[in-house]
């Protein structure tokens, strides 16, 4: 069984959109994984095909109904896949919880729109709410497209070396090394020699120390979460 997302939306066209090309769309079209959505609006009750209703007690914007997204919820077979809401409260999108997503069955994504959606239904269908970072977007296709994108370049096969997951960013809660390419002068700048000397433990002893320089610097966030994963190692042993 490949891995398998169910995006709930009032805005299905804009799937696969962005997902059905490059490295993920080759990656759907090889049926790794596959996708689904689930038009939102089909399950309005009124003639007009809303779904939102005004804010109770007052204020901006619209709010989605909870017996209508309830209502879409409940046609989906989930398979013991998480059930998700993008949130702009939700817990962070990182990269060991993509990792964690594309070691599972897939996902069901539920996407806000409006001012977001009835709190009843998050509590009674149980929506794990996740959010890909301290902005606010109008809407929560964007997010979902974001967490599919970053979870399925991790499916095995999707990426041609699998090697090159290991060093990347976030891996080791570290920012990657420095990359190069051809030409080895331009505009005056060279290619660090080291990386022409063929010396490969020479060369991952300077890709180690970039990372590390680069990740204090500009993370130091991520530098305290490398020193305790490395403390805890330690210990372990
Ligand atoms: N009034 C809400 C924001 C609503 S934005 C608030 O202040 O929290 C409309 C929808 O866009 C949300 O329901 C959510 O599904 C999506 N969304 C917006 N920002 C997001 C983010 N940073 N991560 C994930 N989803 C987001």
């Amino acid at each position: 069984m490949s891995w398998a997302a169910t995006v709930l939306t009032v805005l299905p066209e804009m799937f696969p959109g962005p997902l059905g090309i490059s490295l993920c769309g080759k990656a759907l079209a090889e049926e790794r994984w596959s996708l689904e959505t689930v038009d939102i609006r089909k399950f309005a009750t009124t003639r007009y095909g809303s779904v939102d209703d005004t804010p109770a007690g007052g204020g901006p914007g619209m709010v989605m109904r909870p017996d209508i997204l309830g209502a879409a919820i409940d046609t989906v077979a989930r398979d013991d896949r998480p059930l998700i809401l993008m949130s702009p409260r939700g817990q962070r999108l990182t990269q060991a919880r993509a990792r964690e997503l594309s070691q599972g069955p897939g996902a069901v994504l539920v996407c806000g729109r409006f001012e977001g959606v009835d709190e009843r239904l998050i509590e009674a269908r149980g929506l794990q709410e996740i959010s890909i970072g301290d902005y606010v977007l109008s809407g929560g296709e964007i997010a979902a497209i974001t967490l599919i994108d970053a979870v399925v370049r991790l499916l095995p096969g999707v990426l041609g070396a699998e090697a090159s997951l290991e060093e990347e960013s976030f891996e080791q809660d570290l920012l990657e090394y420095p990359q190069y390419t051809r030409p080895q002068t331009w505009e005056g700048r060279e290619i660090p020699a080291v990386l022409a000397s063929g010396h490969h433990k020479r060369i991952a002893e300077w890709r180690r120390a970039q990372s590390i320089e680069i990740t204090k610097s500009r993370r130091p966030d991520l530098w305290d979460a490398h020193q305790r994963r490395a403390a805890g190692a330690a210990t372990k042993q």
